[in-house]
């Protein structure tokens, strides 16, 4: 039985952290939706491969050599994991953001741009030098659909246009329904591009199964925190606009010209947006983690991951003062990621005693998706910080949110602390008094 399958080997497991009770306990990283620990495997790959480092694309000898051919055929590892198409491009980027803004410095000139409110920031705030419209939050995923068809319909123009959607929200967790809004931007005469942040660590991405033009995700939540990231797709815009950054490595040829300026012949391959020294660890470790998630097969971690769901589920669902959040209704279908509210408790507080009391590591805060927690919340809370918690007195109604996130790694005991930790901290209360100092909550 898939389900039944053991967690993937993760870095971190034995890792103690000590509780304001007394004592330590084995951290509960229950925050992958942030940053997901690093695979064993990953690990070891990257350890294996540090001895032989070189630069890349730039060396005659035996290690330079090494290194491009790695980092070449981790560009082709990480096509096949997505499942490219023929003249697709692999642009290796630092993120899930860098990815979204490098498409957004070269979508052409009057490209319209269509986004839901409830996309994170990354895929909400990068296109403000566009004409972008952004659709208002749809609660069931036929009307995401409907919505966008009639963004579309309602277009000015015959120009290009550009839809940005994600593939699992990083609040609610839920599924999205990429190929439906997939055909419905074709149909309406747009690209589409699937920001997979979420989806990727949870679910296979097939680029053209899913037929968008283009797909973006990080490494470091695909257990692989190296610091590099990924924007795959079609290749037109990305060789027709001007490159990302300018630099060596990007530039075929740099002549001075007869006037004293100079005439740059760009790369046409990925490698026009990839100036610079890559990031060649980085790299290789997101290829290290497509292979293993591909190996461990993603029929089973779902089959898994979703067994875990459901005793979240579960566990919440009998606690009263517990409120999940979603859009599209609680039993929507999501990826391991849930928040939640608890009536009369400060969510940061909350969140504070789960990490004190139980060592369990979870986010409170609006997720860097605040139009979307404040829809779901239906308030409209004070202004926070960015990404950050808005402060609420004790007591007050809580204005923020708790996410828990977990995935591959996971094993089945964090989310069992979790469940009773939550039941005993509602009934019980906190056994410490929780406040907020300098914006943090502390003991
Ligand atoms: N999109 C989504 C859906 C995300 O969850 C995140 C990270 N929370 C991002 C984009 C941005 O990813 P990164 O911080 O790695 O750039």
């Amino acid at each position: 039985d898939p389900a039944c399958a053991a967690p993937l080997p993760v870095l971190g497991r034995e890792v103690t952290v000590p509780l304001v009770t007394g004592g330590e306990v084995t951290y509960a990283a229950l925050d992958y939706a942030a940053s997901a620990p690093a695979l064993q495997r990953v690990w070891d790959d990257v350890a294996a491969y540090a001895p032989y480092y070189g630069s890349v694309h730039r060396g005659a000898g035996y290690l330079s050599q090494l290194s491009t051919d790695l980092f070449e055929n981790s560009r082709r590892t990480v096509a096949e994991f997505l499942g490219c198409r023929p003249g697709d491009q692999v642009v290796f980027t630092r993120s899930t953001t860098d990815s979204l803004n490098l498409l957004a410095a070269v979508v052409p000139a009057e490209c319209e741009v269509f986004v839901f409110e409830t996309e994170h920031h990354a895929s909400l705030l990068p296109w403000r030098d566009a004409r972008v419209t952004y659709l208002n939050a749809p609660r069931t995923p036929g009307e995401a659909v409907a919505t966008l068809e009639r963004a579309l319909a309602g277009r000015g123009s015959e120009g290009p246009a550009l839809v940005c959607v994600t593939g699992a929200s990083n609040v609610t967790g839920e599924l999205w329904p990429v190929r439906e809004l997939a055909a419905a931007a074709h149909a309406g005469g747009a690209r589409i591009v699937l920001d997979a942040a979420q989806l990727a660590p949870h679910h296979p991405v097939d680029i053209a199964e899913l037929d968008v033009d283009w797909v973006a995700f990080s490494g470091h939540k695909l257990y692989a925190p190296f610091g590099s990231g990924v924007l795959a797709g079609r290749a037109d815009w990305l060789q027709d606009a001007e490159p990302y950054l300018a630099g060596g490595g990007a530039s075929r040829k740099v002549a001075r010209r007869a006037d004293g300026g100079v005439d740059v012949d760009w790369h046409t391959t990925a490698a026009r947006h990839e100036a610079g020294s890559p990031n060649v660890i980085g790299v290789y470790a997101i290829a290290s983690a497509c292979k293993a998630l591909t190996d461990a097969g993603f029929e089973a971690l779902v089959a898994r991951e979703q067994r875990l769901v459901a005793r979240v589920r579960e566990g919440l669902a009998g606690v009263p003062e517990v409120k999940v959040l979603s859009l599209f209704g609680e039993d929507a279908p999501r990826v391991g990621v849930l928040s939640f509210v608890v009536e009369g408790w400060n969510s940061s507080h909350f969140a504070a005693a789960l990490s004190a009391e139980y060592g369990i590591g979870v986010r409170d805060g609006l997720f860097c998706a605040h139009p979307l927690v404040r829809t779901l919340l239906d308030s409209d809370p004070q202004e926070p910080g960015e990404c950050g918690a808005p402060e609420a007195e004790p007591g007050e109604r809580s204005l923020n949110a708790i996410r828990v996130s977990f995935g591959a790694g996971t094993p089945d005991e964090h989310v069992d602390r979790f469940v009773r930790a939550v039941r005993e901290l509602v009934t019980d209360g906190a056994r410490w008094n929780y406040r907020t100092e300098d914006g943090r909550c502390v003991p």
